[in-house]
């Protein structure tokens, strides 16, 4: 039975059930048509014979409730008869030929996802269409040869001065590693694992049909190509525990908030001597209460009363490091920016960003009279404000 007649034969229609009968409906069908079509009854009908082969055929199929499953999903995945062959004119759109679809899932496998499940035992044809169709990141191997290992990703919240600064940290990351005892292999220490008889250690089953190649993960070996006679009994014969890692990541000066950190081959190992996965560092960065960052500037911003935005001041202003002193020119309107070179992010290619210091002007919201005093007299000493244009608008308006 190839899945090329699964895909052509509707067996609920040969036997004349429903596609929900019970195993029970399927017997008493095929049981009264095996009967009605006996070739001992219809001697010399080749019509009554071809059904009969049908049912047994059919029978064999939904009796067995694996069988049943793989056939029901099988034909749901590809439409019955969407794909028919020999619907239309050779090599006309709606042919469908089965290799292409396993020749392509081979290839994915040997270019190996990321994020590929590498435990891949005892599994069916079911699960293989359905991961082919559940899209190609997760898609499981066909053949358990040497696999990349599962990207890992973490999470890692930096305080500000860290991320600013550049730092080292131990992340602690459990994942499943190819266990010791057995190096990953799945077989007890001093038996090695054989070649697979039935599949030669190809870990793929071929067969043809006329014009289609076929190629199936060998069910023997799942697909692995070898055999595991005496499990190791640390892993229990899968090769890999889960283990605790402590990998120390180095985060560059200057880490942003939201960035992501990759670090090649620090991933999962690989399975039978595939390469690791990649490991991803998502980076949080704690905000400070005082310091913000725009890319490599620090910003800081600074009140200052009105006299000393007139008078102009010596601010004394911290950094990450040193306090630095920032001169604020007499005549310094609110909101300007002051700049501290070199006292933001220190990049390692030896460029680094600004401490950038932005003026606020603070109003006093009550005086009292002395001071009131003074300002009058200040306001009676200084020029009006240039409001000129504006005064030019009001006088056309009355
Ligand atoms: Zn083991
Ligand atoms: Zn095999």
């Amino acid at each position: 039975m190839s899945s090329k007649d699964w895909l052509e034969k509707d067996f609920y229609t040969v036997l004349g059930v429903s596609k929900s009968a019970s195993t029970d409906e399927i017997k008493k069908a095929y049981r009264k048509l095996a009967r009605d079509l006996h070739p001992d009854r219809n001697p010399n009908n080749k019509e009554a014979e071809e059904k009969f082969k049908a049912a047994s055929e059919a029978y064999d199929v939904l009796a067995d409730d694996k069988k049943r499953k793989e056939y029901d999903e099988m034909r749901s995945l590809f439409g019955s008869g969407a794909f028919r062959r020999g619907a239309g004119r050779p090599g006309a759109g709606g042919q469908f030929d089965p290799s292409d679809l396993f020749g392509g899932f081979t290839g994915a496998t040997a270019a190996g996802g990321a994020g590929a499940d590498r435990r891949f035992g005892g599994t069916g044809f079911s699960d293989i269409f359905s991961s082919i169709f559940s899209g190609g990141a997760g898609a499981p191997a066909g053949r358990r040869g040497p696999q990349r290992g599962r990207d890992v990703e973490t999470e890692v919240t930096l305080d500000f001065t860290q991320a600013v600064r550049g730092t080292t940290l131990p992340l602690s990351l459990r994942t499943p590693g190819a266990c010791d005892t057995c190096q990953g292999n799945g077989a007890k220490p001093g038996t090695t694992p054989r070649s697979c008889p039935k599949c030669h250690g190809t870990g793929l089953i071929s067969s043809n049909q006329g014009s289609f190649s076929f190629s199936e993960p060998c069910r023997d070996c799942q697909g692995s190509g070898s055999i595991v006679d005496e499990k190791c009994p640390e892993c229990r014969g899968s090769g890999g525990v889960t283990k605790t890692r402590t990998i120390n990541v180095r985060f560059p000066a200057g880490v942003a908030d939201g960035q992501r950190i990759r670090l090649s081959g620090r991933g999962e190992p690989g399975d039978r001597g595939g390469p690791a996965g990649d490991l991803y560092v998502q980076v949080k960065v704690r905000p400070d209460e005082l310091f913000g960052r725009s890319g490599d500037d620090l910003t800081l911003t600074v009140p200052i009363t009105l006299a000393e935005a007139v008078l102009g001041t010596d601010l004394r202003v911290p950094t990450l490091d040193n306090p630095v002193t920032l001169r604020v020119p007499a005549g310094t309107p609110s909101g300007r920016k002051l700049r501290a070179r070199g006292k933001g992010v220190a990049r390692k290619e030896g460029q680094s960003g600004d401490l950038i210091v932005t003026v606020d002007v603070q109003i006093p919201s009550g005086v009292t009279s002395e001071a009131r005093d003074a300002l009058e007299k200040f306001a009676k000493l200084t020029p009006p404000a240039g409001r000129d244009r504006l005064e030019a608008r009001l006088r056309k308006s009355d």
